[in-house]
């Protein structure tokens, strides 16, 4: 935090103070398993004729195998266990997407749809005997509509490039979030990312107006329309947001642009407890549109502090919780507001960004996340549960985590204003037990809450596929399989993904 930062409520402050196992242990529900029995057994054979006749469609440049085939698309940012496939794909065009799956298809050949790989469920992992679809070539903007303040995009363009080109033309693509710079507008699609915007913007599902999606079979379901109000039938286009690459594969998009807000304003809050900080969430938005409100525990923020012991700390001491919030408003009215929460009790000091530079560094400390893969083991949890109980379950989930492992690390944080709960664990601080361990223990908590979800925004992929009963019926998981089956009936696409 440099020194042009306006610090606020100093007066007041007193006085308010008051790499991830390639298994998946858990337990095999019922409901998800599938009859695999009567499919033919597949053979290097099998595969060997598949790439062939691939080579044959899209050409050498087309089809990589062997060395040839980089070692990150070997797995993603899940850290799950890597293989090499059998080859890997990089189609040029929606024709060429298409061609390849209409082989896929007729040899029952398993195929991974890969984006940028940042994926945190294993969903972009292949088997060594899948085949890897890349679609980094489709990495066109097509088209730029400010009538319908819409942008027609490929599915291979990066979620900032989409950004940039937005803001150049002086809108906004709402989608955020800290992965921007790697991942894909399809993979956000397939995934339904939520990120660091949802509070005001929706997760990408709220984005997207249009899609062109290849299915299993090679047909190409075009409809790339700018329509806001559009009933005619079953909305098709929403199946495949969120589908993980099991459904079809996204080959372009029509995304929904935002006006630009006018005075953003970036501040980083310390509050006395969690039931303070729902309420200051609320309090501020009853005066200002709110797009981010992330929560961040202290053990999260001391971490964040100590990564990054070179800055000055933004705010003096300690605090039970921290906030970081973005909103739309002018910073002598925020001030008031916080002044106002200060004496109500809710917050114990802020500090409100006075330039782009802050408000990049207090962003910095919540996205040391990126920095997890390097400096600790996570074991990376990604909750939905009512917002008014994540406190109280936070609490369970550390005292429990405390009873069995004393010396876990564990830290806690999220985009609480959408009722989502980060939680990760260093599974180096567990003693040697094994990850499923920690999942069992945290997903059996989970359970006990009516209406909570293993996966916010991240997905089932292969980390959480089989705990998806944890929160899904027989009969809405019996739903999602007869889905699966009407649309991919070989079931080549992203297979052994949400559904075992
Ligand atoms: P990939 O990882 O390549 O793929 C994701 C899934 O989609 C896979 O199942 C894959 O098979 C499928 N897929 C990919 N492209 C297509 C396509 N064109 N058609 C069909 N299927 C496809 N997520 C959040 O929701 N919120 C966050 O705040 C957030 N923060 C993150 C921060 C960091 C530092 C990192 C590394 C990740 C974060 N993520 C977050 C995870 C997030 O899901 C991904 O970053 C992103 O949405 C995935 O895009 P991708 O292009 O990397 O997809
Ligand atoms: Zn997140």
């Amino acid at each position: 935090m440099n020194a042009a930062a306006a610090r606020v409520l100093a007066a007041s402050a007193d006085a308010a103070a008051g790499p991830r196992e390639g298994a998946v242990d858990g337990p095999q529900a019922d409901a998800a398993a599938g009859p695999r029995a009567d499919r033919p057994a597949r053979t290097a054979a099998h595969t060997d004729a598949a790439v062939q006749a691939l080579r044959a469609a899209l050409g050498d440049d087309g089809v990589l195998t062997g060395e040839a085939i980089p070692e990150r698309c070997h797995t993603d940012w899940s850290g799950h266990a890597p293989a090499r496939p059998a080859a890997l794909l990089r189609p040029r065009s929606t024709a060429e997407v298409s061609r390849a799956l209409a082989i896929c298809n007729e040899h029952g050949q398993g195929v991974v749809p890969q984006g940028g790989r940042t994926g945190m469920a294993g969903g972009a992992v292949p088997r060594p005997e899948d085949v890897v679809l890349s679609l980094e070539r489709l990495n066109r903007i097509e088209e730029l509509d400010p009538a319908a303040s819409t942008m027609t995009v490929q599915a291979g363009v990066l979620l900032e490039q989409v950004q940039q080109a937005a803001a150049e033309a002086g809108l906004l693509f709402a989608l955020d979030l800290g992965a921007r710079g790697s991942c894909q507008i399809g993979g956000n699609i397939a995934a339904n990312a939520g990120g660091l915007n949802v509070l005001r913007y929706g997760p990408a599902r709220d984005q997207v107006l249009g899609l062109e999606v290849v299915l299993a079979d090679g047909s190409v379901l075009t409809s790339l329309r700018k329509l806001i109000k559009d009933n005619a039938g079953y909305d098709l286009r929403q199946l495949f947001v969120g589908s993980e690459g099991t459904l079809g594969i996204i080959t372009r998009a029509v995304l929904k642009l935002q006006p630009r807000p006018r005075s953003v304003q970036t501040l980083l809050v310390a509050l006395p407890g969690f039931d303070a900080a729902v309420r200051l969430l609320r309090r501020l938005q009853a005066s200002y549109p709110v797009s981010a409100f992330e929560l961040m525990w202290q053990d999260f923020m001391r971490t964040a502090f100590e990564w990054q012991a070179g800055r000055r700390a933004p705010l003096a001491g300690t605090h039970p919780f921290y906030a970081l919030v973005e909103l739309d408003g002018e910073a002598d009215a925020v001030q008031g507001t916080l002044a106002e929460a200060a004496d109500a009790g809710l917050v114990l000091d802020a500090v409100l960004a006075a330039s782009l530079a802050d408000a990049r560094g207090l962003w910095a400390l919540r996205e040391i996340t990126g920095e997890f893969p390097t400096r600790l083991e996570p074991i990376n949890f990604d909750l939905s549960l009512p917002v008014g109980v994540i406190g109280a379950f936070a609490e369970r989930c550390r005292a429990a985590l405390s009873r069995r492992w004393p010396q876990h690390r564990s830290l806690f944080f999220g985009h609480v204003g959408d009722s989502n709960l980060h939680l990760t664990v260093d599974g180096r601080s567990i003693a040697g037990a094994p990850h499923a361990e920690v999942d069992a223990l945290v997903y059996e908590l989970l359970r006990e809450v009516p209406g909570a979800s293993i996966s916010a925004e991240h997905g089932i992929g292969l980390l959480k596929r089989d705990w998806l009963a944890h929160c899904r019926s027989a009969e809405e998981i019996a739903a999602m399989r007869r889905i699966k089956q009407a649309l991919d009936a070989r079931a080549i696409l992203n297979p052994g993904k949400v559904l075992a």
